[in-house]
């Protein structure tokens, strides 16, 4: 059997509920694998219990559902894959890729983010630590389908990275690439707020001999107060009765451009017109929209 040309996903954080932005991102990966008669799959990354909000996971269930977003296969979720995230840690401790970092968050203060190296070579143990992936110095670069050319320099501006915290909970960029890899994804659509995590996910990709997938960066939905709706925006769930209408915003915000009949249509309608009238090279090629010139 071949393997289908094509498999999407959408992987919300259960660290709040959708908001415009979230749904935006999700018919935009539904809408470019559906056009192509792609699989769409979901998983939920539950890495980060502390962060998690109660009721968030079935709030974003029912908001799919509502909206008529169908997922090919099962839900997977990360909490259930730390087995797979601690051997693979384990390999690149082992093969000293990856090494064991002690220092406080005070010690790293006025370093702009960027891991200054302090424990590289200080063969700290394992226990009661974060282990960090060595970045080599080079640059990453890849074209993204809307935002063009991107380019990091790991060395410079990221430094090593943190693939398990202290705490032991595994980060996002180890567990994106392991569960895209094993998933099969081809393609990656979501929300430019992750545009500067995709260089550190290439060297993952690279190091663990996986094949690297397309990128697709759709712009983020600023609020007229100027808050960006990312990853780490509070907002009340997207409600079932407006969901035509914002369904109707967000192919707009995605630069398609819907006819006035579909104003008052049901969700599977809107999104049937979205499948088969699909471009994704309309959509604005910037790396944030205000909503407000959205309505
Ligand atoms: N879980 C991430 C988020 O909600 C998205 C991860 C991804 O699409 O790579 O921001
Ligand atoms: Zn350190």
């Amino acid at each position: 059997m071949n393997a289908p040309p094509y498999i999407g996903r959408f992987a919300p954080t259960p660290s709040g509920y959708l908001h415009f932005g979230s749904l935006v991102a999700c018919l935009a990966s539904y809408l470019d694998a559906r056009h192509v008669g792609g699989h769409w799959l979901l998983r939920m990354e539950d890495l980060d219990p502390p962060r998690e909000v109660a009721g968030a996971q079935e709030a974003i269930l029912r908001t799919l559902e509502n909206y008529g977003f169908e997922w090919d296969g099962d839900l997977v979720r990360q909490s259930e894959r730390h087995e797979v995230y601690a051997s693979v840690l384990q390999r690149l401790f082992d093969q000293g890729l990856a090494y064991a970092c002690t220092c406080s968050r005070k010690q790293l203060e006025g370093y702009a983010g960027v891991y200054p190296g302090f424990c590289r070579n200080a063969g700290h143990a394992a226990e009661d630590a974060a282990i960090r992936l060595r970045v080599p110095e080079l640059e990453y670069r890849f074209i993204d389908r809307v935002q063009g050319e991107y380019r990091q320099h790991l060395g410079r501006e990221v430094g090593d990275f943190v693939i398990r915290r202290r705490d032991g909970l595994y980060a996002y960029q180890l567990a994106v690439v392991l569960d895209d890899a094993w998933q099969g994804v081809t393609d990656v659509v979501r929300g430019a707020d992750l545009l500067d995590s995709t260089p550190r996910q290439l060297y993952l990709q690279e190091l663990l001999g996986f094949s690297q997938p397309r990128y697709l960066h759709v712009p983020l939905i600023i609020q007229p107060d100027g808050h960006k709706l990312g990853k780490s925006y509070r907002s009340p769930p997207l409600s079932a009765e407006q969901a035509p209408a914002l369904l109707l915003r967000a192919l707009r915000a995605l630069g398609q451009q819907p006819p006035g009949e579909l104003q008052g249509a049901r969700v599977h309608e809107l999104l049937a017109w979205g499948i088969a009238h699909w471009d994704a090279a309309r959509i604005p090629r910037s790396r944030a929209l205000a909503e407000e010139q959205l309505r």
